[in-house]
């Protein structure tokens, strides 16, 4: 007869590479969380470079304010940071990053090399880690103010992950989610290239609109199609801004650019409701391209609903939704009156 096992806690290290597993998926999510330190770390410029689809490499430059070479010794322990004393801060954070999670995460399936210099210092600090921890001394080099994070040989340690994952698939990941902070960032010069080859990307950072990096990243074709949208409320309060395709514009992929509170997400919801918009509008199996930058009270927002923080949950979701497609229908009707009317003439 089998016998009943005994109830063991796993190691701990096992326990936190699991754990690790969750937040970081794949490469782009642990690039959107590098990316958003460094706009947290007021950067103007943001340069990235990719080897394997990020999963032998992610190299992520930035001339933010970067890191005491103190804090060094910690960065990577979980739950530490610069941006959150207490729990009640959650609420009110107008920053992106909220956990001091991301770093650890990263740590635990990859290995990590921080160079980092402030504007006090006279040289800057070269730290690595690996599982949460600094490995070897924190050692003085040469360097510029800002801060370079190369993250190496991701999923080293969950081969199942890794060969679950396409470079190119991935690489195209990595890449989108670079374009879409660029839109949303049109005064941050955003650069993005494999490590082999010329940049694939690469946005100025001094335009005054995201119609131009659209124009800059996805063509003029579609910058010029494109009409500005803004909605604001009182009851429930929240404004949006962005732009979206007109009624001449039509894709057979759908492009819906969520930014909530400035973090890139999605929302299933909200996707179906701009679809619905434009159902009328596009001829059968076309869709349309929309970039929304959605502000809610930071209190309606649950943003720890998924460990990847990507999918979101709000309050009134129903109703700014509503709202949004009332304003949309609004915008295509006219523009499409004013077609035929001109049409007519
Ligand atoms: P969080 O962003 O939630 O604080 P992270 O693990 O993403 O947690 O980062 C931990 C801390 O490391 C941040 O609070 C910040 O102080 C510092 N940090 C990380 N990346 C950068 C960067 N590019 N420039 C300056 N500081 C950084
Ligand atoms: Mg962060």
């Amino acid at each position: 007869m089998e016998s009943v096992r005994r109830i063991v806690q796993l190691e701990e290290s096992v326990i936190n590479r699991i754990a690790a597993g969750e937040v970081v998926v794949r490469p782009a999510n642990a690039l959107k969380e590098l990316i958003e330190n460094c706009l947290d770390a007021g950067s103007r410029s943001v340069a990235i470079m990719v080897k394997a689809g990020g999963l032998k490499m992610l190299r992520i430059e930035d001339d933010g304010h970067g890191i005491r070479s103190e804090d060094l010794p910690i960065l990577c322990e979980r739950f530490t940071t610069s941006k959150l004393q207490k729990y009640e801060d959650l609420q009110g954070i107008g920053t992106f990053g909220f956990r001091g999670e991301a770093l650890a995460s990263i740590s635990h399936v990859a290995q990590i090399t921080v160079t980092t210099m402030t504007e006090s210092s006279q040289v800057a600090s070269m730290a690595q880690y690996s599982e949460g921890h600094l490995v070897g001394p924190v050692r003085p080099c040469a360097g510029t103010k800002g801060t370079t994070i190369v993250v190496e040989n991701m999923f080293y340690n969950n081969p199942t992950r890794k060969q679950a994952l396409k470079e190119s698939l991935e690489h195209s990941k990595v890449l989108e989610v670079v374009q879409r902070y660029a839109i949303h960032h049109p005064s941050v010069a955003f650069s993005c290239r494999k490590a082999s080859g010329a940049a694939e990307l690469a946005t100025a950072g001094s335009s005054p609109s995201a119609r131009e990096v659209i124009g800059t990243i996805w063509g003029q074709g579609l910058a010029k199609e494109l009409f500005p949208f803004e909605v604001k409320s009182e009851e429930p309060r929240f404004s949006c801004r962005g732009f979206a395709s007109g009624p001449n514009y039509s894709s057979r992929s759908s492009t819906l650019i969520l930014f909530i509170n400035n973090r890139l997400v999605e929302c299933a919801p909200l996707k179906r409701a701009v679809e619905a918009v434009y159902q009328p509008v596009l001829p059968r199996h076309q869709h349309p391209w929309v970039y929304l930058a959605l502000d809610v009270d930071p209190q309606c927002i649950d943003v720890n609903v998924h460990p990847t923080k990507m999918e979101v949950q709000f309050l009134h979701e129903e109703t700014i939704s509503l709202r949004l497609q009332e304003a949309l229908a609004g915008q295509l009707r006219s523009l499409g009156t004013s077609r035929n009317f001109a049409a007519a003439l």
